[in-house]
């Protein structure tokens, strides 16, 4: 709200000078008169009493003069009328009227109170007496004569106060008690001395020392008790109790007439109390009248005082208008700081001159200030703007304008106004937000070069209001052209694509494993292999992807390849619902090229440390299968499907190391065809091989399980006999041999006889050290050797080297 009151320093300086000198001419004027008026009251009071006083000893003097003229009266009662009350009546009334003209009557009491003489005729014939009376009673007592108290008269019921006087004979003796009659309802006591009374309305009082009033300008008054309803009723008066009590002075007080100044004198004669009563109205009448001027002066004065004032700080503070106007200059742009030093009127040497150099040096930095913002803004590669809530430009810097490219510049503009309808509308959403106090981030094309990309950042500049609540003033845009980083990006991605695509069409398995064992990238071969599916694979563990076997197996190698060491292995994997044999290859990534969900997640990973490995698998299963198959054929003979002669040199080999580990015996037959060649030639080599095949089978049913059958060359044939047990044993398998080829052999040139001889030896791993694989062969053969020279058809056994050579043949 905007202030009634006058809002510049200088008229507020000039109504306060003048609101102080109002002030205090009111609050001094007043306080002096106050002052001033008690003292003036005090010798008001004073000058009263004195009054007073005087006026008391003038009544005094009456009083006396009174009570003197009774005396005289009494000295002058002949001699005869003092024992002769007809004679004191006749002396009375023989007097001249006015020659007691203070009374209204004299009357004389006898010794005993009676009644016995009246200076006029009595009223009534009641006949009356002074006994009891206190008048007359103390009159007697004290021999000495005095003024009574008021009283009404029981003759004519009016107020009086007699003056009493003794009367004594020549003996001394008291022979009348004379008593003058004062009337107070003609009394002239106060008539005396009216001039003293105080102002026009003011008048004077007297009461008895009993307070009962004997004078007062009111007769109605008379008589009436002044000191008894003072306080209650307001009857009596102010300070008239006090002074039956011995007050004199003056005092100011309100009776029911109103405030007023009472003034108390006691009489010396009679004790009684002459008082005046002087209205305050009029007295303190001048007091008001001196008191309304002085009030209307010092109005006028302050007036005259805060005009001064106002005109004194118009003028003092001349310079102050000029800086405030030279400011509000500066603050409209009209001029710059130096405005401020080359007025003459601010380079002063006071407060106001100093207020204007600090002025100029704050502006002048804030300018530098200023300025160094906006070198900065307007250097950076980026569009900088300010915008008020209003949706206002505020501040651009050069690359804004730039930017929008508008005649003129966009500052000033509302956000409307510098991108258009089109703009404004695309953008609405988020001014909208920006302004709620949510921060924005878009991506657009610049609207000067639709090739160039640029990043708009939306920031809300929010402030705190007086009464500390947050609010919007505006927001800040800041725009970055991204146009290089996107074309990187495009670069980029489009490279990463098509690695993506070479890997995931190479027949090799490929990931990335961070250092939590999960995979960072797999491609396509992965995921098919493994039997995936289309599900996210980056972040998966490698134990769910490998399965537990897989993992287990490639554990311990993965631990070394993050410990730097390259390796390559064969590990079987099942997936799929297929048997693989892959060729694995763990290659320790240094370079922190952390790919996928690792990303970034490689914290303390200083240069050289492994942050993870790539792995690549190349299936080896059909190679293994090959080479099996190779390997296969080189050991089995090809014709009839049974062990060659390699595979019988690794098997005799294994089996003579068994037997001398088990100290057993272990057999070697050494078989032959009988007259083979006859076949050959007689039936074609086509029918040999098929006598050759048929030989091989009934030679491998013959024999036990764990015995080798393998064909040497040509039609020889040998079996390795493991455990054979003994001759026994070995004999009866020879037997058995010869007796399998005595049936008739089916072959495509007919059934034809065939016949094998047979030559076995032993070798007793517990009778002494056993021959080697050659010599055992040669004792086989020479067992052979006597087979056929036996006869063929049959076998021979023949012992170990160390037994005693023999044969059996086969009947
Ligand atoms: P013996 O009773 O003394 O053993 O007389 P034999 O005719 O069987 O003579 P020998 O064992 O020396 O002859 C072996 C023959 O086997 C010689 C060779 O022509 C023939 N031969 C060798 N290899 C094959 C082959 O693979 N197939 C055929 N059909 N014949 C073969
Ligand atoms: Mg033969």
């Amino acid at each position: 709200m905007r202030s009634l009151l006058p809002i510049t320093v200088r008229s507020r300086l000039a109504v306060t000078v003048g609101a102080l000198v109002l002030g205090a001419t009111l609050l001094v004027g007043p306080l002096a008169l106050t002052v001033a008026e008690h003292d003036m009251r005090a010798v008001l009071g004073d000058q009263q009493f004195a009054l007073l006083s005087s006026a008391a000893a003038f009544i005094d003097d009456r009083l006396e003069a009174r009570v003197r003229e009774m005396d005289v009266l009494a000295r002058s009662v002949p001699p005869a009328a003092l024992h002769d009350p007809r004679r004191l009546q006749a002396w009375l009334s023989e007097r001249e009227p006015g020659a007691l003209d203070g009374f209204v009557n004299v009357v004389a009491f006898a010794r005993n109170g009676d009644l016995v003489a009246s200076g006029s005729s009595m009223p009534s014939a009641q006949p009356l007496t002074g006994a009891g009376r206190q008048y007359f009673e103390e009159t007697v007592r004290r021999r000495h004569g005095l003024v009574s108290e008021p009283f009404q008269s029981r003759l004519s019921g009016a107020q009086i106060v007699l003056v009493t006087v003794p009367v004594f004979d020549a003996a001394g003796d008291l022979a009348y008690v004379l008593a003058g009659r004062i009337d107070l309802q003609h009394s002239n006591f106060l008539r005396q001395i009216d001039a003293l009374k105080p102002g026009r309305s003011g008048y004077l009082f007297l009461m008895s020392a009993d307070g009962v009033v004997i004078d007062h300008p009111n007769r109605e008054r008379l008589m009436e008790r002044l000191d008894a309803a003072a306080g209650d009723k307001m009857d009596g008066y102010p300070g008239a109790q006090r002074a039956l009590h011995g007050f004199e002075g003056w005092l100011h007080g309100v009776d029911r007439q109103g405030a007023a100044i009472f003034t108390y004198k006691r009489l010396r004669s009679t004790g009684w109390v002459l008082g005046a009563r002087y209205p305050s109205d009029e007295a303190f009448a001048p007091m008001a009248r001196m008191r309304r001027r002085v009030l209307a002066v010092a109005a006028a004065l302050a007036l005259l005082a805060g005009g001064f004032a106002w005109w004194l700080v118009r003028r003092r503070l001349r310079p102050l208008d000029a800086l405030r106007r030279k400011v509000a200059a500066m603050r409209r742009g009209g001029v710059g700081s130096a405005a401020l030093q080359a007025d003459p009127q601010l380079c002063r040497r006071d407060e106001i001159g100093e207020l204007a150099r600090a002025f100029h040096g704050l502006v002048h930095e804030r300018e530098q200030a200023s300025n160094r913002v906006r070198a900065i803004a307007d250097n950076v590669p980026a569009a900088i703007a300010y915008v008020d809530r209003d949706e206002r430009i505020v501040f651009t810097n050069a690359g804004f304008e730039r930017m929008l490219g508008l005649a003129g510049g966009a500052c000033g503009r509302t956000v409307r106004e510098a991108l258009g309808e089109a703009g404004y509308a695309r953008l609405e959403p988020l001014v909208r937000a920006v302004l709620r106090g949510e921060r924005g981030r878009v991506e657009d094309v610049r609207s000067d070069d639709k090739r160039r990309h640029q990043l708009i950042d939306y920031l809300p500049d929010v402030i705190e209001d007086d009464d500390g609540n947050l609010g919007v003033a505006g927001f800040y845009v800041l725009a970055m052209d991204i146009s290089e980083r996107k074309e990187a990006e495009l670069v980029q991605a489009a490279s990463e694509q098509r690695l993506r695509l070479i890997a995931d069409n190479l027949p090799v398995l490929i990931c990335y494993i961070d250092r939590n064992h999960r995979l960072g990238f797999a491609n396509a071969t992965f995921r098919a292999w493994l039997g995936l599916g289309e599900g996210r694979v980056e972040g998966m563990h490698l134990l769910e992807a490998l399965g537990k076997p897989g993992y287990d197996g490639a554990r311990a190698r993965l631990l070394g390849a993050f410990a730097g060491n390259g390796v390559r292995f064969e590990m079987a994997l099942q997936a799929a619902g297929q048997h693989r044999i892959l060729e694995w290859t763990f290659v320790p990534d240094r370079g922190g090229a952390a790919v996928g969900a690792d990303a970034g997640a490689a914290p303390g990973a200083e240069a050289g440390a492994v942050t993870g490995v790539y792995a690549l698998a190349h299936d080896m299963t059909r190679m293994k299968e090959a080479e099996r198959r190779l390997v296969q054929m080189a050991r089995v003979d090809d014709l009839t499907g049974i062990a060659n002669r390699r595979l019988f040199n690794e098997t005799l080999a294994r089996a003579l190391e068994r037997a001398r580990r088990k100290g057993s015996v272990l057999g070697l037959a050494y078989l032959d065809i009988d007259h083979f060649k006859r076949i050959n030639d007689t039936w074609g080599h086509g029918v040999g091989d098929e006598v050759l095949q048929e030989f091989a089978r009934r030679l491998s049913a013959s024999v036990r399980a764990v015995d080798t059958v393998a064909r040497l060359a040509g039609d020889e044939f040998v079996i390795v006999l493991e455990d054979v047990g003994g001759v026994a044993q070995a004999a009866q398998t020879g037997a058995q041999v010869v007796e399998a080829m005595r049936a008739p052999f089916a072959t495509s040139a007919g059934e034809l006889a065939v016949s094998a001889s047979v030559g076995i030896t032993l070798a007793d791993a517990g009778a002494g050290p056993l021959p080697d694989q050659e010599r055992l062969l040669g004792q086989a053969d020479a067992a052979l050797y006597e087979a056929k020279r036996a006869g063929r058809d049959r076998f021979v056994v023949l012992g170990d080297a160390a037994a005693p050579a023999g044969y059996r043949p086969e009947g």
